[in-house]
């Protein structure tokens, strides 16, 4: 596994990074940010790993893209824990279902 591409870190370093399962552990939330439009989502971690897998924050990057500008890069990820009174009336955006397209592939044949 070549070394540095993940957010400059080592191999070795990465897999001490926590995972989505160590943040939903300890009942921390995913936070999304968009810098471009400057608004915050919050997710469950075990939301997300539905769709990522047990990944770190580091590799959800460009993993998604902001609902307001449709930028992939201005959107950056965190595992943060919230206090009690932070909690309180915050809008968490939960996964409610996986819907599956069917895309047709279409390939050119010689007759
Ligand atoms: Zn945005």
């Amino acid at each position: 596994m070549p070394a540095g591409h993940y957010g400059g870190l080592t191999y070795a370093q990465r897999n001490k990074v926590p995972r989505l399962s160590d943040a939903h552990e300890i009942g921390q939330f995913v936070r999304l940010d968009c810098a471009i439009c400057k608004i915050s989502r919050h997710y469950l971690p075990e939301d997300i790993q539905k769709l990522c897998g047990d990944v770190n924050a580091f590799q959800l990057r460009g993993q998604f893209r902001c609902e307001r500008c449709g930028q992939k890069d201005s959107v950056s990820a965190s595992f943060v824990t919230l206090l009690a009174r932070e909690k309180v009336g915050l809008v968490i955006r939960r996964l409610e279902r996986i819907e599956i397209k069917h895309v047709p592939i279409w390939r050119d044949v010689t007759l």
